[in-house]
């Protein structure tokens, strides 16, 4: 019998089963989709390649950690290529501010902007690395079982005043508006509002910071690709196209797993790595519990969700940065469109994603490839059909880059698609079309997060975005370890006693 079943095969899904196979422990990858990668899958048109999702890399000593597991080393499957500047920030107005890891550039554009602001920054850094010990190099990988330990922790997150919001947290250093916007609005990177999300995600700078910003070489599915070489000569299995349709519980107990096609795969244990609303609600249909813990999930607030466009271009464009942020004329008030609203907002703030500028052979010779992206309304608040204006929305967030980012760009232009919430919701089976799952604000972070385990069906556990410690890669690849720990420590213990 195979012993675990992996549910999808996402960064969280593929480096838990990654941790399992190197445990010793006989692990099975079920993926609905034609390629591995969830969010990281990979689109490849007319010669282009387009990496789906994650394109920020950080903290790679995480993934180091997953291939060193078993003696293996992450350089000789991908070469991890570094990115400077970390992002380029436009705004409308003709500000420019580069974020790279150089201390004395960044003091010297701060001070260009506004003077009094390089000592604030030093303490915002000093606080942001503060809670990168904390939040993420102590608790990131920690799973959070019980309501002690939380109590265990609280006095520390007081006293980093995690009940005040990224931006707060910013402001209270920084004075600059604009700078104000550099530095928060790393939270929306993992799905957070800057203006509700715990201060506690200002870590993301300092993590940034500490180990840098990389791109693999090949783009972000060259390394979904090495992850899952490993995992097969550790002896792993994965089948694509294949959709879990039902996990199987008898007597409280995770049995099997049964597949749209019928087919049923006994297990001892399954960890979901797919949405968690999906799981209880859907997954586990017919099980009472499951569906009390569904009903409570669907009353908790879920990130927003983003519309993408993938496109490529005739000729390279070597005024491009990278990684460009282009904040748009609103940024307090368009986030709370964004996360409140009912419907689409009139303007927009985007990120622009230019692989070709590190990577050329992700486009043709004498091409090169992009994807843009705007933050939108999940489903659950605003009820927009997709279908007609996705196309309009496109042709919007085009006609804007061409005026103000890329001259020419409809004349230059080879190929392009669109993502859309309803393809979160289809395709990756998101609550509501969320990018990101639960929204990371402190009530629903850590014990109040879907736990790794689950505590009343034996043999179900969680990894992903949904779980702690949350989304993007660095959290995805913590949750495996949180829950790699407890799978490991259960049924080897079991095993040998
Ligand atoms: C456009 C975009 C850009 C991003 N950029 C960055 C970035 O630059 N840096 C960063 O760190 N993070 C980024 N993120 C966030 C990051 O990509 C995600 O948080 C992370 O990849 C999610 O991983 P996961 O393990 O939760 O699994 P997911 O990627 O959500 O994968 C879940 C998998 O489960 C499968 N599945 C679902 N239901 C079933 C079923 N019933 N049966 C079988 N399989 C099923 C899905 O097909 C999917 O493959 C970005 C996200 C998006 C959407």
């Amino acid at each position: 019998m195979i012993k675990a079943i992996v549910i999808g095969s996402g960064f969280g899904g593929l480096a838990l089963a990654i941790r399992l196979q190197s445990a010793g422990i006989d692990t099975l990858i079920l993926e609905k989709r034609d390629k591995p990668g969830g969010r990281a899958y990979v689109y490849e048109d007319q010669g282009f390649t387009f990496d789906a999702g994650p394109t920020v890399i950080t903290d790679p000593t995480a993934l180091e950690e997953v291939f060193a597991l078993s003696g293996n080393r992450l350089e000789d499957y991908v070469r991890m290529l570094p990115v400077n500047p970390f992002y380029r920030l436009c705004w409308e107005d003709g500000y420019r501010f580069n974020y790279v890891n150089d201390q004395d550039e960044l003091d010297r554009q701060i001070g260009l902007k506004s003077p009094s602001d390089v000592a604030g920054y030093g303490k915002f850094l000093a606080y942001s690395k503060a809670v990168l010990q904390e939040g993420y190099i102590k608790l990131g990988h920690v799973p959070f079982p019980d309501f002690r330990s939380m109590i265990r922790v609280a006095p520390q997150l007081i006293k980093l005043e995690s009940y005040r919001s990224v931006y707060g947290i910013v402001s209270r250093f920084i004075k600059d508006p604009h700078l104000r916007q550099a530095f928060s609005f790393h939270s929306l990177l993992v799905g957070g509002n800057p203006f509700e999300t715990s201060s506690i995600y200002a870590l993301i700078h300092a993590l940034e910071r500490q180990w840098g910003v990389f791109f693999p070489e090949g783009g972000t599915g060259a390394l979904i690709r090495g992850m899952l070489k490993l995992f097969g000569e550790l002896g792993g299995e994965i089948r694509l196209n294949v959709e879990v349709d039902e996990i199987v519980v008898e007597q409280g107990r995770v049995a099997a797993v049964r597949l749209k096609s019928g087919e049923q795969i006994a297990c001892l244990l399954t960890a979901s790595n797919a949405d968690v609303v999906h799981t209880y609600d859907r997954l586990m249909r017919n099980d009472s519990v499951a569906k009390r813990k569904a009903v409570s999930l669907k009353k908790m607030r879920f990130s927003m969700s983003l519309f993408v466009i993938y496109f490529g271009l005739k000729g390279v464009r070597n005024d491009l940065e990278h990684h460009t942020v282009l904040f748009g004329p609103r940024y307090r008030e368009l986030l709370k469109d964004i996360f409140h609203g009912d419907e689409l907002a009139e303007d927009f703030s985007l990120y622009l994603h230019a692989p070709t500028v590190t990577d050329p052979s992700l486009a043709p010779p004498g091409h090169s490839a992009y994807y843009v992206l705007a933050p939108v309304p999940h489903l659950g608040h605003a009820d927009i059909d997709w279908n007609t204006e996705g196309p309009r929305y496109r042709d919007r967030i085009l006609a804007y880059l061409e005026q103000h980012y890329i001259p020419d760009l409809k004349r230059d232009l080879v190929t392009s698609r669109i993502f859309t919430p309803y393809d979160f919701r289809e395709e990756l089976n998101a609550h509501v079309g969320s990018a990101f799952s639960l929204e990371p604000v402190l009530w629903q972070s850590a014990y109040f997060r879907t736990h790794n385990k689950d505590q009343q069906i034996k043999g179900l556990y969680f990894v992903g975005a949904g779980t702690h410690p949350g989304a993007g890669i660095p959290g995805v690849v913590g949750s495996a370890k949180a829950t790699a720990r407890i799978i490991v420590d259960e049924h080897l213990v079991q095993r040998v006693s």
